[in-house]
């Protein structure tokens, strides 16, 4: 089978190989059959292994969604009754994160910082000290928005210095930057599996520890479906999710687990890395900025700033770039004026070579001066 090779630049779903694409492609099974919980039973203990937890301690549950999901779940069911949750925000998926707690009508300290900086640890350490009721405390590792890196290791260990639970949203680095779930403070993290595994959408996880969710059982259940004690308790009891699987999603996440793997948490890192390098220095070649420092950044998002010349037109930027089989991406509210390009997925630095070709050619279409010009 031929399939079309594109080039996604967008923060995820990420470009995946023809052999995870094809894994979807099998013999029709009812997932309650053992020889699926089987399947499942391995990808969990895989997904454990990818932030090197010792699975006595720590857990994988899966959930059929996106990766939103997986932070509407560990809000909704960590926070015991009578007590706090404290939402470190410092970019958009954070601020969703504070929505989620405003529709579960949760108590929670919306600890707002400025968007281009990872955040302040004096900052969060007041916010712990003035609010001793806390019991989880919510970041993002990277914020994708904008592409910055927050401080997890440090923020966890202030934050199991006060004896909360830390939930770190790593839905845009896990199996990408490596983590080390205990080293780096961590009780829970998670993502979906088209997004640092390079599988499929509908399927999304959340690694914690065992102890903690198994302490959860008795706080408020706030959601039915979407509860982790729950899907936890199911799977430990029968392998199963206690509702439908997406079946086919499982398989493609198996065989990128393999692939994953194969190619290593090392190499793979460094393969992102080189592919993010390309990025940088296809944009500076053009004149373009970012929108926050460089050594501030995860290493896997640039967000880039539009350019002050009246003819600049993202749309039609990238409409010529995706007809050509790139994809890139617009920017987030709260950096408004932004657009994105990533380093997720099976892609390396040619193909990012091959992408400023074509996006050149796209300013030149467009009658965008290059270098790019900055007003300010
Ligand atoms: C992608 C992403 C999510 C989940 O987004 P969905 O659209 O629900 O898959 C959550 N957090 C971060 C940091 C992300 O990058």
């Amino acid at each position: 089978m031929d399939i079309k090779r594109n080039i996604l630049l967008n923060p995820g779903p990420a470009t995946t190989t023809d052999t995870v694409k094809l894994a979807q492609v099998a013999p029709d099974i009812c997932p309650r059959e053992r020889e699926f919980a089987g399947r499942m039973a391995q990808l969990r203990s895989d997904l454990v292994r990818v932030v090197h937890g010792d699975p006595e301690q720590y857990a994988a549950v899966l959930f059929c969604g996106s990766g939103t999901l997986c932070m509407d779940v560990c809000l909704n069911s960590l926070l015991p009754e009578d007590k706090k949750a404290l939402i470190v925000h410092n970019g958009a998926y954070s601020a969703r994160a504070a929505e989620i707690c405003r529709s579960y009508r949760l108590p929670h300290v919306d600890l707002k910082l400025p968007y281009d900086r990872p955040a302040d640890l004096t900052a969060v350490e007041t916010s712990l000290r003035e609010n001793p009721d806390i019991a989880l405390v919510y970041a993002t590792h990277n914020e994708t928005g904008t592409g910055l890196l927050n401080p997890i290791r440090e923020m966890g260990a202030l934050v199991h210095a006060c004896g909360a639970a830390f939930v770190t949203d790593t839905t845009s680095t896990y199996a990408m930057r490596p983590i080390d779930i205990e080293a780096d403070n961590i009780d829970f993290c998670m993502a979906s599996a088209q997004k640092g595994l390079m599988a499929m959408t509908g399927l999304s996880f959340v690694v914690g520890r065992r102890d903690v969710i198994e302490a959860s059982r008795d706080y408020p259940r706030r959601s039915y479906y979407a509860n982790l004690y729950r899907q936890y308790d199911y799977f430990e009891r029968t392998g199963e999710m206690e509702f439908t699987p997406p079946v086919q999603t499982v398989y493609a996440a198996l065989q990128a687990m393999e692939e994953y793997w194969a190619e290593g948490e090392q190499a793979k890192w460094v393969r992102h890395t080189r592919t993010m390098d390309a990025i940088h220095r296809g944009l500076e070649a053009l004149g373009f900025r970012e929108a926050v420092r460089r050594e501030w950044q995860a290493g896997l998002v640039a967000a880039v700033r539009c350019p002050d010349d009246p003819n600049w037109n993202f749309e039609q930027v990238h409409d010529y770039c995706y007809a050509r089989g790139f994809t890139i991406y617009p920017g987030k509210v709260g950096t408004a004026g932004t657009f994105r390009l990533c380093a997720l997925g099976a892609i390396d630095a040619p193909d990012i070579e091959a992408f400023f070709q074509v996006f050149r050619q796209a300013l030149d279409q467009c009658g965008v001066a290059v270098p790019v010009e900055y007003g300010g």
